[in-house]
């Protein structure tokens, strides 16, 4: 199959989180299937100089509201072909993909459009860049308006377009903007209501997808159930319950070749199963390099993440000095909400030698943590899929989650047979500092730790059984009669 990925960001080129990696690790795998993918993901900045080998050059002319782009075919020394989207009017500017310190970029909505527009372009006979997509796999809001131009392609009578698969990685983001714009996007008038892409008067891309898409798919089968709940639903589980038909969870893989202990080049010891005492040197190195004291009678929890209230992150702030009162060190990295990232800089700078935290995005110690630490911390309010805990696992450390979401389904309680990891039942602070609690009092006791270290390095979070079910999904959609 010709398999076309849309996305705002793919690893290692672009990435602000989870979709990032999945953008990445994900066609590899659909291409060692022996499809022909390609992923389509704008040239932010100036990445097209140092992307990788140029196999060609395409054009894709000014129509209306939509400026003229080039299409630069690369191939990237991970193996990955792109097509990065070249328009530096809307992408050539200093910030991330979705915004700059002052905020999300303004003009946010056309930005994405036209990424969604040349994605659906590409999946038609009018392709600029002489290769049509059979499936258009898109991600998340920012490549919504994509199935809803196929569709209005396919009724314009373009009997040959390419079928839609949108992948929900976040149902929280959901791109929402003035309906007025509904014109200068290519909306057809039919398609603004709330059959199509109205939202509370608004235009919403995600909704977009949503309604049109041939196949809709989350990242674990516990969150597909979940987002068709209210809690969860973000106010379109009216909209999932009614295409509940063509909706699944595929839980994510992990890119093995990227996170594993074996073979983990930025870490200070590389070890396997047969190999863990050697994490202790992981440890050692992670304590010195944050300013930690070398012994401490209680384990080193790891969090590494967006500082959100989604990931709980205030209560682990909240629960920090119960924790500590374990004999326990903390290592924070990441960056988000400031008042959070303020509660962990006042915490780390109150409790010297025994908690640290790093304020920014750091891959690096991204990795050292997950070496390192005894325990990581991932007590989210909900969470789609999540890979940390699954990186964690495969890293020997066990983590504490809570159940829901893809946390659920990847990490099984340490009370039950095969445990690998500390479950929460909600998202609370007695569940949390229960949590903590039980996971000290199993480290205090090695043999049982070890069990638990064991059972989550056998897991096989690979992406060849997920790539396997989404080339399903694909052969569904194609199959399908209109
Ligand atoms: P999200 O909801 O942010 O997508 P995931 O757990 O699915 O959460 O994925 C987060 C990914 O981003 C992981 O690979 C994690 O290691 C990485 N990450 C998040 N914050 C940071 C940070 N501050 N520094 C380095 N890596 C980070």
């Amino acid at each position: 199959m010709k398999l076309l990925f849309a996305t705002p960001e793919c690893a290692p080129l672009v990435k602000t989180g989870g979709l990032g990696d999945v953008s990445a690790a994900l066609p590899a795998a659909l291409a060692a299937l022996g499809h022909d993918v390609r992923v389509l993901m704008p040239a932010y900045g100036a990445l097209e100089q140092s992307a990788g080998r140029l196999l060609a050059l395409h054009h894709v002319p000014a129509d209306g509201p939509w400026p003229e782009a080039q299409l630069l075919h690369l191939k990237h020394d991970a193996g990955i072909e792109f097509l990065l989207l070249c328009c530096p009017q809307l992408y050539g500017r200093p910030g991330g993909p979705y915004g700059a310190a002052g905020g999300d970029h303004v003009d946010n909505a056309l930005r994405f459009a036209l990424l969604a527009r040349v994605a659906a372009l590409i999946g038609s006979r009018a392709t600029p860049c002489g290769w049509q997509a059979d499936v258009v796999h898109t991600h998340d809001w920012t490549c919504g308006l994509a199935p809803l131009y196929l569709h209005q392609a396919r009724a314009a009578g373009d009997a040959s377009c390419a079928r839609s698969v949108l992948t929900l990685h976040n149902l929280a983001f959901q791109g929402v903007f003035p309906m007025e714009l509904a014109g200068a996007l290519g909306i057809a008038p039919q398609h603004r209501g709330v059959e199509g892409v109205e939202f509370w008067g608004q235009l919403s891309m995600l909704k977009a997808g949503l309604q049109f898409a041939d196949a809709i798919t989350t990242v674990s089968p516990t969150y597909a159930r979940e987002i068709q709940g209210e809690a969860l639903g973000f106010g379109l589980d009216g909209v999932l319950r009614s295409r509940a038909d063509v909706l699944t969870g595929i839980l994510n893989g992990i890119d093995t070749a990227v996170w594993n202990p074996a073979t983990d080049a930025l870490i200070a010891a590389r070890y396997d199963a047969a190999s863990l005492e050697r994490k202790a040197h992981n440890r050692a190195a992670l304590r010195q390099r944050c300013g930690l004291g070398a012994h401490a009678p209680g384990p080193l929890f790891g969090l590494v993440g967006r500082l959100t209230r989604q990931k709980g992150v205030d209560l682990v702030l909240a629960g920090a000095e119960r924790l500590l009162a374990h004999g326990a060190q903390l290592v924070v990295l990441g960056s988000g909400d400031a008042d959070l990232e303020q509660g962990l800089a006042a915490l780390a700078a109150r409790r010297p030698g025994r908690v640290y935290a790093a304020l920014g995005f750091d891959e690096p110690l991204a990795h050292q943590i997950e070496a390192g630490a005894d325990c990581f911390l991932m007590p989210s309010r909900f969470e789609p899929c999540g890979l940390n805990q699954m990186y964690s696992q495969a890293y020997g450390t066990p983590p504490i989650v809570t159940d829901t979401g893809g946390l659920a389904d990847s990490v099984v309680d340490a009370q039950l047979q095969g445990g690998t990891g500390f479950v929460m039942p909600e998202a609370t602070q007695a569940a949390f500092d229960d949590a903590v609690q039980r996971a000290c009092a199993t480290w205090r006791s090695a043999g049982r730790w070890r069990q638990l270290q064991l059972a989550g390095m056998r897991r096989d979070f690979g992406w060849a059984q997920p790539a396997r079910t989404y080339e399903a999904v694909y052969e569904r959609v194609l199959a399908a009669d209109d």
